[in-house]
């Protein structure tokens, strides 16, 4: 039986994602889209149609430029501090690893500086007080997959360019993306499939760009479409799937509403139930990546092998954490967490 998949990433796909793919790849009477040079009009049309998708979901205007680069979201922690404000010093929040590790790559580049951080408190929340004078860039991970902490605050974007890495919550909520300057995300957790990373960019920004290399540049990736070189064709094709799935269960408020209706089931759970215990502080508890502990922790192993008994997966917390953490991605359907509640129900009861 298939089992019930809580994995932080690459995450849970819908079935009839991937049914479409398989349709969208059969080869038996013609060329598939894989097979096809990123030249002509089938790569073109997915690329733009995708975009245009992405555009109406996220209401951006037309002062957006949207690319599907390689290198996943880590490679935009170096491409961000090589290209983004340079003439001022990059201010990072650290709300904990994915952040830490954008930071560090950044202070290899230019002159960075952490100006709030939530380390004080093993990143259990989103730091509320900054102390930023708007010049530079400020980045920010809207959602911290390892820790289970999410910005739900976005008044930062009022004083400059605020650059987010959104890899574990794009598209699970409704946002004013407008505000931001550069958002990136990588595919395989909201958007489908790993090998690609949407780059959102504010066209303003990419005026005044410095020198670097034309695989890291930009404006070199904008003005060839996305194809500087041979783009990744499979994770933009999962990508446009997945939109289409999204618009099918009716765009993104109707998925917003499942999201909060899926953690508000399991954050009771964890309150109400005596053998767990919550781990991020509840005003900036993540709708996608629900952390916690249990009260005793001699009771793991028995813990461990219910799960495995009632055939669920991908439980554990990161291996630099511990503990729990529960994964509710876009395509994760209700009937999952109710399922993990029933068996939470059930072990605290034990
Ligand atoms: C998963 C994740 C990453 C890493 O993404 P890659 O595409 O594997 O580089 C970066 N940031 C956040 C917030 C993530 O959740």
């Amino acid at each position: 039986m298939k089992p019930y998949n809580f994995y932080a990433g690459p995450s849970i796909l819908d079935p009839a994602v991937i049914h479409a793919a398989n349709r969208a790849l059969d080869n038996t009477n013609d060329l598939s889209i894989l097979e096809r040079s990123h030249r002509g009009k089938e790569v073109q049309t997915l690329f733009s149609q995708t975009k245009s998708m992405l555009k109406e979901l996220m209401q951006l205007s037309d002062d957006f430029e949207i690319l599907f680069l390689h290198g996943g979201a880590r490679l935009q922690n170096c491409m961000v501090p090589y290209n983004i404000c340079t003439k001022s010093s990059a201010n990072y929040i650290d709300t904990g690893t994915w952040s830490t590790k954008s930071f560090e790559e950044s202070v290899l580049i230019r002159d960075s500086k952490i100006i709030a951080s939530s380390a004080d408190k093993h990143y259990s929340y989103i730091p509320k007080e900054l102390n930023w004078d708007g010049q530079g860039y400020l980045h920010i991970t809207t959602n911290n997959t390892i820790h289970g902490t999410q910005f739900h605050n976005f008044e930062c974007t009022s004083q400059g360019v605020v650059v987010a890495d959104m890899s574990s919550d794009i598209l699970s909520r409704e946002m004013n993306f407008k505000a931001f300057g550069l958002i990136y995300a990588g595919l395989q957790k909201n958007l489908g499939t790993a090998g690609g990373t949407l780059v959102i960019i504010k066209k303003e920004l990419l005026e005044d760009l410095p020198k670097v290399p034309s695989m890291l540049n930009y404006k070199q990736h904008v003005k060839n479409d996305s194809m500087l070189n041979t783009p990744p064709v499979f994770a933009v094709l999962m990508c446009k799937l997945v939109l289409d799935w999204m618009q099918k269960e009716g765009g993104l408020t109707a998925i917003e509403n499942r999201n909060k209706l899926k953690s508000a089931l399991l954050y009771d759970a964890i309150d109400s139930l005596d053998a767990f215990e919550g781990f991020a502080q509840k005003e900036d508890r993540s709708l996608m990546n629900v952390t916690f502990k249990l009260n005793d922790s001699s009771r793991e192993e028995s813990f461990n092998l219910l799960l495995k008994q009632e055939n669920i997966i991908g439980l554990n917390g990161h291996r630099s954490k511990g503990g729990y953490r529960a994964s509710l991605y876009n395509q994760l359907p209700l009937t999952h967490v109710e399922h993990l509640v029933k068996v939470m129900r059930k072990f605290s009861q034990m």
